[in-house]
């Protein structure tokens, strides 16, 4: 379970997490909903070590709030950042191999053809496309293979940032299947999500930041109704339950 407690990331003097806590237990697929700069990557950056913070981020009972982020990967903790970031001058495979360099060094054997296999089972088009550089794939591509590189790293949960960011809707549609897919083999997923309406139908339950704190919280299936929510999050084309009567 990862528990988060009155976390806090500052840049200079703008402070972009004031004080946040939340908790993805066991299994489940948690959101974090809000408007550009709310601080949501900033939280995922804090959690995976890559930014400065104040607070507690505890891991499966250990506070791995000190430690770097090699340190925290190396725990199961994969971060899927936004815009994929794969490395574009590699392959397909390369990119995967990169992938688990957290529990196989840089030197290590090739022993990875468990993780590759599944890899490649979950995500057939990375294996029929796995000699081709990374630049050239499409966006889902990109991000199937982002999500592909942290399964390769033994994830005990995967932190995902903007999976959705600029796909096409049935690209989207694919991979939240996916998504779900992978969470189904027990693997808990903390996911920030523009598509707010996309993220609470998969999620179990939701947080909604607004200006670094969080100011709503409850299951997916609450706040997918409530009205707020799709005034503030659903874009300007959704109608408010008491309007839809
Ligand atoms: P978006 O959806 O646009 O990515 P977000 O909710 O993920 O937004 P963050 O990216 O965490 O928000 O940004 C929160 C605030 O922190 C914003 O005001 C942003 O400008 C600021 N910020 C983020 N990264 C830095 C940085 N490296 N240096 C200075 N300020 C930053």
């Amino acid at each position: 379970m990862l528990k988060i407690k009155d976390l806090h990331v500052k840049y200079g003097s703008i402070e972009a997490v004031k004080g946040i806590d939340l908790e993805v237990g066991d299994h489940s697929i948690v959101c974090l909903i809000g408007s550009n700069g709310a601080g949501k990557t900033s939280l995922l950056k804090a959690i995976s070590g890559m930014v400065e913070h104040t607070g507690v981020v505890e891991w499966n009972g250990e506070n791995i709030s000190s430690y770097n982020s090699v340190s925290i990967a190396k725990r199961g903790v994969q971060h899927v950042p936004e815009g994929r970031q794969v490395f574009p001058g590699l392959t397909v495979f390369e990119n995967l191999e990169v992938g688990c360099i957290n529990w196989r060094g840089y030197f290590g054997k090739p022993d990875y053809e468990k993780e590759l296999e599944y890899v490649y089972t979950m995500f057939p088009r990375l294996k029929e496309r796995r000699n081709q550089l990374a630049w050239s794939l499409s966006g889902g591509e990109q991000q199937m293979l982002a999500i592909g590189r942290a399964l390769m790293g033994r994830p005990k949960i995967l932190l995902l940032d903007e999976p959705s960011m600029g796909l096409a809707p049935l690209v989207i549609d694919e991979l939240f299947d996916k998504i779900m897919e992978i969470n189904n083999t027990g693997l808990p997923v903390l996911m920030v999500e523009q598509n707010a309406r996309k993220a609470l139908k998969v999620s179990d339950y939701a947080y909604v930041i607004s200006q670094g704190k969080i100011s709503m919280e409850g299951r997916s299936q609450k706040l997918i109704h409530d009205d707020q929510v799709i005034a503030t999050y659903f874009g300007k084309h959704w109608k408010s339950s008491k309007q839809r009567l």
